[in-house]
């Protein structure tokens, strides 16, 4: 590989930046994402009118078991409120916040440095491409080398004609099975990041084996596991086995739906999504397995009802309450500090 001048450095909204001034990072949010790409009609018929609409008290019950069957829910497009919000994590001491809002989810570089500046928080903005169906219909014939050419372009230069940069690849959606467009979206993160040193991080489809899968194919496309995160862990792998062995890739692990819990999961009806005791108690077996600084920490902000204003958690919620839970179980703030600063420091720098 050749050394990318970024070699070392972080590279935030506002420019590169030493990553020891990184801080407590959350490695997973959207502050603004338009993600009417996973709406669904609601299950039950009777219930159709509820999708347009707007969220309230008297529906947020309904929404949180729906959640992507509200097209309001779906859609964080306002920069006052990500400001504010994202002002109550650095109130609480949080400084980096990592946005995937890949393409595909309405990536917005000159907001994300706005909301930058306004809370004095790092933003390193996120490149690549989103699950298929938001795929270009030319990636059909495209191949990885020419999808890779604007990627290491948003990495080099800047986006949308910005020289706003990117820091890290992804989301890279993968579905599950995996598309053949994904295959070439993926293998183009992995050229850029051969070429430029940046950090790729990977959404899984909901199949327990398909991370170990990717991380496999990424491995035998000439990619760095070390600096290649699997993200959506909890949501996806449930069994201790399969923890392992994904584990044992030496791949950074995102616990990244913090906040998030339902015993229904509308993206995977025969499925659940943990609530934070199950994170932490896959965390702690990971721990013990001698992997804690593979473990990074975040909430994937992607809906309206996750956010403090709409009855949600905010982007405090780590730091204000899975923290001090973590320490109550036993957990020591020295592995609380490596899954929140140490691991998202090294994840971010640059090869
Ligand atoms: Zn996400």
């Amino acid at each position: 590989m050749t050394r990318s001048p970024i070699s070392g450095k972080v590279q935030t909204v506002l420019g590169p930046i030493k990553p020891e001034t990184l801080g407590p990072t959350i490695t997973h949010e959207h502050l603004l994402i338009d993600f009417r790409v996973v709406f669904q009609q609601p299950n039950n018929p009777d219930e159709a009118g509820m999708a347009e609409e707007k969220l309230s008290l008297a529906n947020l019950g309904w929404i949180r078991h729906n959640w992507n069957s509200s097209a309001d829910n779906l859609m964080l497009l306002d920069e006052d409120v990500a400001i504010a919000e994202a002002t109550d994590y650095f109130d609480a001491g949080g400084r980096t916040l990592v946005d995937v809002t890949s393409n595909g989810l309405g990536r917005d570089p000159l907001a994300l440095e706005r909301i930058s500046r306004a809370t004095g928080l790092n933003v390193v903005m996120g490149g690549g491409h989103y699950i298929g169906s938001t795929h270009p219909a030319e990636f059909e014939a495209a191949t990885a080398e020419e999808i890779a050419e604007s990627i290491i372009q948003d990495v080099q230069v800047g986006v949308d004609g910005t020289d706003i940069r990117t820091g890290i690849i992804g989301e890279v959606g993968v579905s599950a099975p995996w598309a053949e467009t994904e295959r070439k979206t993926v293998q183009a993160a992995v050229i850029a990041q051969a070429q430029t040193g940046v950090p790729v991080l990977i959404h899984p489809g909901r199949d327990e084996e398909l991370p170990l899968r990717i991380l496999e194919a990424i491995a035998e496309w000439g990619g760095d596991l070390s600096n290649t995160v699997m993200g959506h862990i909890e949501r996806t792998i449930y069994s201790r086995d399969a923890l392992k062995r994904v584990a044992e890739t030496g791949a950074f692990l995102n616990f990244d739906l913090f906040g998030h819990d339902s015993s229904f999961y509308p993206l995977a009806p025969h499925s659940y999504m943990p609530n934070d005791a199950q994170r932490m108690d896959q965390i702690e077996f990971l721990i013990d397995g001698g992997h804690i600084d593979q473990i990074l920490l975040a909430h994937d902000v992607c809906s309206k009802h996750r956010l403090k204003r709409y009855g949600g958690h905010g982007w405090d919620h780590i730091i204000a309450r899975v923290v001090p839970q973590m320490l109550a179980r036993g957990v020591s703030r020295e592995l609380v500090d490596r899954m929140l600063v140490d691991n998202p420091r090294r994840m971010l720098t640059f090869a």
